[in-house]
């Protein structure tokens, strides 16, 4: 590993400042380090500063105000997951960090870094594979092992979005608070793109752009459901959260998205629409209704499978929203 220079802003304007510095080379940020301090150790990048914002705790971790949720950038999927607020107002946003990784990793992992985290590929995070997103010639997953890729998306890179927490803030209407520009706030819908708008970014951060803060609006009738080879800390095999107006037993409105299955959350408002006046106990509509979710999938040589699980997914997502038995 190269040496590199520490700095420990006081505020995320100084990290800002600090990161579209001209006399640092790669400036990177550091909130809790699970996948910065990854990156550093398998040689993916090489800094030469190192930009400390974990210690900058300026606001409460998490508040209400205006009848949204806000959240510091800081704050850890812990916390998120242990507040009972959020957990009764928005149900799915607690779950989504409840869900993901291992206590441990929740303990250090800032809602910042969780939405910033880069992609899981095995090949790109083998820094012996020069892929696209390395700016290198060829997409080794395309051809090669693809069990955890996308089956939704044209590529060129077939990487899933790796966050929980922006599956289930995708239903809630949220935003990322900004500093560092012009502009002081992006929705969530408009912070990531897909590979063809660009390979070796996720996200539509400018340099020099530090999040300061999410915010998200309340939904009470909310679920977040994955499925995963170990339910004590994989990343999610298939994902989906679900967002639900209910009249009765009847569905007036829903917002469903699905995670590990594209390169952004993958947003399916036609589910939405199939969704709506169907009752709950009407379970061949709510089937036939969550199997609109896979219209346009197109599965590589070896993730069919998820084209199977992703229905069975958002079904138990909306089941557990409605507070319904999920397991069958
Ligand atoms: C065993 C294991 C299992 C896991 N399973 C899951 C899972 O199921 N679901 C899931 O979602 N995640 C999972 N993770 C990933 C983990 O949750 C993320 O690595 C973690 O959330 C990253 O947060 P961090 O604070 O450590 O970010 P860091 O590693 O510090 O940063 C991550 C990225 O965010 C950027 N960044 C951080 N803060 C800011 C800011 N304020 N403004 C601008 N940029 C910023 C950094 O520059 C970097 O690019 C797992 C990790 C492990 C080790
Ligand atoms: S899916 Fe993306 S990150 Fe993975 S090998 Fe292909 S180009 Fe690289």
């Amino acid at each position: 590993m190269k040496p590199f220079s520490l700095a420990r802003p006081r505020d995320f304007a100084g990290a800002g400042k600090l990161a579209k510095d001209r006399r640092f080379r790669l400036p990177v940020i550091k909130a809790g380090g699970m996948d910065v301090v990854d990156h550093l150790k398998e040689g993916l990048i090489e800094p030469d500063l190192l930009i400390d914002v974990l210690r900058i705790d300026d606001q409460p971790e998490i508040r209400e105000a205006d009848g949204a949720f806000h959240i510091h950038a800081n704050a850890t999927l812990a916390n998120i997951a242990a507040s009972r607020s959020i957990a009764r107002r928005a149900p799915v946003v607690a779950q989504c960090c409840a869900s993901a990784a291992t206590p441990q990793v929740r303990n250090v992992a800032t809602a910042a870094g969780n939405l910033l985290q880069r992609p899981r590929c095995w090949y790109y995070r083998n820094s012996q594979f020069d892929c696209l997103k390395k700016g290198g010639h060829r997409c080794f997953a395309f051809d090669g092992e693809n069990a955890y890729h996308a089956i939704f998306g044209d590529g060129p890179c077939h990487i899933v979005h790796p966050s929980n927490l922006a599956i289930g803030l995708s239903v809630c209407n949220a935003s990322v608070r900004l500093t560092g520009s012009d502009r002081d706030a992006v929705s969530l819908a408009d912070l990531f793109h897909m590979p063809d708008r660009g390979l070796l970014s996720e996200h539509n951060l400018k340099t020099g752009e530090v999040v300061t803060e999410i915010h998200f609006e309340p939904r009470s009738t909310s679920a977040f459901y994955a499925i995963k080879h170990k339910q004590s800390f994989d990343w999610p095999l298939v994902a989906a959260a679900a967002a639900l107006e209910l009249d009765g037993d009847r569905i007036e409105s829903a917002t469903v998205t699905a995670g590990a299955v594209a390169p952004v959350p993958w947003a399916l408002p036609h589910v939405g629409e199939a969704l709506v006046g169907v009752s709950l106990d009407d379970d061949t509509a709510l089937r036939r209704a969550c199997a609109t979710s896979t219209r346009d999938a197109r599965p590589m040589s070896d993730n069919e499978y998820k084209v199977r699980l992703l229905p069975v997914a958002i079904r138990r997502a909306i089941l557990k929203a409605a507070g319904r038995e999920v397991m069958s």
